[in-house]
């Protein structure tokens, strides 16, 4: 196969001419991504092209010296628009001294034809190379396969222009020149430089695409001043991983975060301030979710979010509290701030045992526990009453009835059991998902069960002459006090309802009932009957 060589020269013109207008016309100078490099690199390929076409019908500098010099000047073109499209420095001295070469070469060996092709051709190869090494260097800064044609295309002519000084070498120059006698090898060549300029352009506009395509991707899910997950980001990952944890089976942890007096902050120092904050506060948010997987995300204003799956409570809990230690530690100044510094407050809820029908309602269990940590006074923790469940500190168990703790006196004994079994009912119905109303109306029995029980053991334990009764009595309005103020805050939902239950099973029934009641023991005389609580 060989092709006629003025046709494959037209080829390689009007190719090269179309590239260069397409690229110069799609090329924007304010966006400095290479583009008009690109286009002046391909229009001076073209000239270069032009000139060669010429040779015989012009002089001999021009075809030759001029023709080669545009060649070089388009390979150093190319590689600043590489430099321009990673927006490095280029070495300009590195990059236009080989096309001072070119020139001086040609110039002054235009009548040593093998000389200055072999001379010549590795001058353009070394011109290839640092354009390649560029790449290579660059490679995982580079999003997308465009840069593999790229790579490609300037490969190819490398490989031409070896290929070019071997020729030469082993005495095939005026054959491989003539305009007027095409070869087979010839032919190839021109294949190969049409084919090299085809990946050139076509490389470059595909990696410019796909970069331009991977900023838009981090602007619709990053969050511009602090760099975290935006909200459309953390919506899409959030029912993302609420379904996989619901199939799964597998935890997933979320912590809302508020900074504490931010109003305030930004007040005293400023809205520039503020946003250093935001930021800092964010870079905190980073470090302590290292975990493949985790996602940090900016909520909106001085809110963020933290995702973390495979989370059980007392490890969403662990991170949260790392989370406000960090901050803390910052040591942000904060005037205006309850703690002088700059603190956060976090609220925690955690997917597990399906206890959130939908990733929504998981959101509004971690806001609710942040408003109750703000409530219980800012730079704290609080867990969703679903996540307390199953966090480490609270003791949620069964009281079992023994008879070590019975103390002879049915009417007492009986009430006592009875608390034991109103205790247990109540956390039946907590980890059973019964309504809050319906387990506030069980703690509200529980309540009026104490009150009368303490009311009957007071006349009990007088009539039988215990001398602390006074003491007694005065440890049972204590009690209720507490009990009336823990039942409040939970209603105004200061406190968890896991609290709630702590306080009433533990220090109400436990401690109480099994420890302080055991002082008047003795005091008492066995009655017959049992005289249950009456509702
Ligand atoms: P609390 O402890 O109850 O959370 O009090 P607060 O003052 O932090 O709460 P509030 O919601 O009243 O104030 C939030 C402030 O956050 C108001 C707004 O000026 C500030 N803010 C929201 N977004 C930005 C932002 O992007 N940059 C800056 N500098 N401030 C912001
Ligand atoms: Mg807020
Ligand atoms: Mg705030």
């Amino acid at each position: 196969m060989h092709a006629d060589v003025p046709t494959m020269f037209l080829a390689i013109i009007l190719v090269g001419a179309v590239l260069s207008l397409s690229v110069g016309a799609v090329a924007d100078r304010r966006q400095h991504d290479g583009m008009v490099f690109w286009a002046v690199g391909l229009a001076l390929h073209t000239l270069a092209y032009i000139c060669f076409s010429l040779r015989g019908q012009i002089s001999d500098i021009v075809s030759i010296v001029l023709a080669n010099t545009a060649l070089s000047c388009a390979l150093a073109t190319f590689t600043e628009g590489l430099y321009a499209f990673y927006q490095s420095r280029a070495p300009r001295r590195l990059i236009w001294l080989p096309v001072v070469l070119v020139f001086l070469v040609f110039f002054a060996l235009l009548d040593q034809l093998v000389t200055r092709i072999i001379v010549g051709s590795l001058v353009f190869v070394t011109q290839c190379l640092l354009a390649l090494t560029f790449m290579w260097r660059q490679r995982r800064q580079t999003a997308g396969r465009g840069k593999y044609f790229l790579a490609s295309g300037i490969a190819v002519m490398t490989a031409l222009l070896t290929l070019r000084a071997a020729g030469a070498a082993t005495g095939a120059a005026a054959a491989m020149l003539s305009l007027s006698q095409s070869s087979l090898m010839q032919t190839l060549t021109f294949l190969g430089a049409l084919t090299s300029l085809l990946l050139l352009a076509i490389g470059f506009v595909l990696m410019s695409k796909e970069r331009s395509d991977q900023l838009n991707q981090i602007m619709a899910t990053q969050d511009d001043l602090t760099g975290l997950a935006n909200r459309r980001r953390l919506n899409e990952v959030l029912a993302i991983e609420w379904a996989r944890a619901h199939r799964s089976g597998q935890p997933l942890g979320l912590i809302m975060i508020d900074i504490d007096w931010f109003k305030g902050y930004n007040d005293l120092y400023g809205h520039q301030a503020g946003d250093d904050c935001l930021q800092r506060v964010a870079r905190t948010m980073e470090t302590v979710t290292q975990r493949a997987g985790d996602l940090a995300a900016r909520y909106g204003g001085e809110e963020f979010i933290l995702i973390l799956p495979d989370a059980d409570a007392s490890a969403a809990q662990r991170v949260a509290e790392a989370l406000r230690q960090s901050v803390q530690a910052l040591a942000i100044p904060h005037n205006a701030g309850a703690d002088k510094h700059v603190t956060i407050s976090l609220g925690v809820a955690v997917l597990s045992e399906a206890c959130y029908p939908d990733a929504e309602s998981l959101l509004r269990a971690a806001d609710a526990a942040l408003y109750r940590a703000k409530d219980g006074g800012r730079n704290q923790v609080q867990l969703a009453p679903e996540a307390l469940r199953h966090a480490a500190p609270v003791k949620l168990v069964q009281l079992i009835w023994r008879s070590a703790y019975e103390c002879g006196n049915a009417v007492i004994d009986g009430q006592h059991r009875q608390l034991f079994n109103d205790i247990n009912t109540l956390l039946g119905a907590m980890l059973g998902e019964r309504k809050t109303d319906e387990v506030a109306a069980l703690v509200q029995v529980f309540i009026a069960d104490v009150m009368q029980h303490f009311e009957e053991e007071e006349a009990l334990i007088k009539a039988a002459g215990y001398p602390g009764a006074e003491d007694h009595a005065r440890q049972h309005r204590q009690l209720l006090d507490k009990a009336r103020t823990v039942t409040e805050h939970f209603r105004i939902g200061k406190l968890a309802l896991g609290e709630v239950f702590e306080y009433l099973a533990h220090d109400l029934v436990a401690r109480h009932l099994l420890i302080a009641d055991r002082e008047f023991f003795a005091s008492l005389q066995p009655r017959a009957q049992a005289a249950p609580i009456t509702h």
